[in-house]
């Protein structure tokens, strides 16, 4: 029976899961979707499994039902959804020849041009009365619960997440979890690890994040995914090592994530955890935590990607992550906006690092806390806020983003300088944005109007190691430009401990 390698991917996995701001609903979506993926999504294609993970999924199967299985799991997203959409494509491959590699290519470029032809779902209208739903605001309201008015897609979501939380609750107390269901795995791996689960809940929704925050009413998120990933997967030429790829890969991240929680994500004194899993699969990541973890959460997920993929492939991929800090009522959207663009900049400067041969030994971090000033898009406030050039020098009035070791620095830094009169900082701060000879001239005031030598030591040491670098405080040369750690390590100050 000639053979067909099918490949699936499903359409802006982030829209569904994020189109409703409220946790229950996110939480139940990306449950929804992680069920179809991992366990409807193979069951209804039959053949040889590859992968089905991270949204996607691919797979050996005879070439004359490729098409309709294809058909059947679309249809079977847009029934379970009523929101998420799936796109497919196929490609024979040759009996008797290991090397897919140019089969693999064509899968590829059909899949994306399937995938161009994407449009959006029409809402149907099946109400008479025109009430849109009060979680997603875009569907129209069909079912009453309390005092909502919720969409079919929104209504899925919901329900999803109360089975899920009447699972956990048994899985915490007696039964054997299901280790099919992420949670059911991250209670069991988390328990070997003796994470206090005892008593503890998910939180309701972001307000009681924000209850086991410090400072409190903050939360952090963190948004992560793998580097140069379409660059990997092109080299591969065999279906088996595109098994062994895509499981090395998931798995590290969820190995990562949940060292990470077993580390510094324990509940402290509080029934609520104090994080929550948005997304996790393939090399994707979204969580939120408890705004004081959620820095060095992230480095150590960024850290341990890297190791673990080296002990599965041999060789270390990387993982970029954009920490964003913010109040819980910001909303969600805007929230998943501002990550994606600060970690996409993260990403563009690792690479514009390697082009100038600056040591990249890691994934890049970079990180934000929520302002008036930012709350749009990383990229246009560095543009307008941390960048200025007056045609002779450009200053750059951060070191963003950072590896885990410069990460780890800047969280000494942070200690060393915790001490220091308030006053003194904001002195700091806002000489970075005066002109340089300006700034300089005032931060050395600052520093020379300490009497602690130790506060001294701490300040100077944020313009560099030597004496010959500290001159320059605010500002450290790098290259062309003018860079600083101040505001980096004022704007994380009340967000370390
Ligand atoms: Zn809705």
């Amino acid at each position: 029976m000639p053979k067909a390698l099918v490949a699936l991917d499903t359409d802006r996995i982030k829209r569904y899961i994020f189109r409703s701001s409220s946790l229950k609903e996110i939480r139940g979506a990306s449950a929804i979707l992680d069920k179809l993926n991992r366990q409807l999504m193979p069951e209804l294609m039959g053949g040889e499994v590859v992968y089905a993970n991270g949204g996607s999924g691919l797979f050996v199967v005879d070439s004359t039902i490729a098409n309709e299985r294809i058909e059947a799991v679309q249809h079977l997203y847009q029934t379970t959804t009523h929101g998420a959409t799936i796109t497919g494509a196929m490609v024979d491959i040759p009996q008797n020849r290991e090397d897919v590699q140019v089969e693999l290519m064509l899968l590829r470029h059909r899949l994306r041009l399937h995938k161009s032809f994407f449009r959006d779902p029409v809402i149907s209208v099946t109400h008479p009365l025109f009430r849109y739903c009060s979680a997603c605001g875009v569907g129209y309201g069909e079912t009453e619960t309390g005092t909502d008015s919720l969409c079919r897609s929104c209504l899925g979501k919901r329900q999803e997440d109360a089975y899920i939380k009447k699972d956990i609750a048994r899985w915490i107390g007696e039964e054997d979890s299901d280790p099919s269901v992420l949670w059911g795995r991250l209670i069991r791996d988390l328990t070997a690890l003796n994470y206090p689960f005892a008593k503890c809940n998910r939180p309701e929704d972001f307000n009681e994040l924000g209850n086991v925050s410090s400072p409190s009413g903050y939360m952090g998120l963190i948004y992560a995914d793998g580097n140069g990933m379409g660059n990997e997967i092109e080299r591969i030429t065999k279906i088996d090592e595109f098994r062994r790829f895509s499981e090395a890969v998931d798995t590290s991240i969820y190995d990562a994530v949940a060292e990470t929680i077993a580390t510094y994500l324990c509940p402290n004194g509080s029934t609520t955890l104090p994080f929550d899993i948005l997304l996790l699969g393939g090399d994707d990541l979204v969580m939120v935590t408890a705004a004081d973890q959620a820095i060095k959460a992230a480095m150590h997920i960024v850290e341990r990607f890297g190791q673990l993929t080296a002990e599965r492939l041999g060789r270390p991929l990387t993982l970029s992550a954009s920490v964003t800090l913010s109040h819980v009522n910001y909303p969600i959207g805007p929230l998943i906006h501002l990550a994606d663009t600060g970690l996409k900049f993260a990403k563009r400067e690792a690479s514009r690092r390697r082009l100038g041969s600056q040591a990249v030994d890691s994934g890049l971090i970079n990180f934000l806390v929520v302002s008036s000033s930012n709350h749009l898009d990383f990229g246009q406030y560095y543009k307008e806020v941390l960048q200025s050039d007056d045609g002779l020098e450009t200053l750059v009035r951060t070191c963003r983003p950072y590896t885990v070791s410069g990460m780890r620095r800047l969280l000494n830094d942070i200690d060393a300088i915790r001490s220091l009169p308030r006053g003194k900082l904001e002195q700091l701060r806002s000489a970075v944005f005066k002109s340089r000879r300006q700034g300089n001239l005032d931060a050395m005031m600052a520093v020379l109007r300490l009497r602690n030598n130790q506060q001294r030591e701490a300040l100077l040491s944020l313009g560099g190691d030597s004496p010959t670098e500290q001159v320059y405080l605010p500002w450290i040369r790098e290259h062309n430009r003018w860079v600083t750690r101040v505001l980096d390590v004022v704007e994380l100050l009340d967000f370390i401990h």
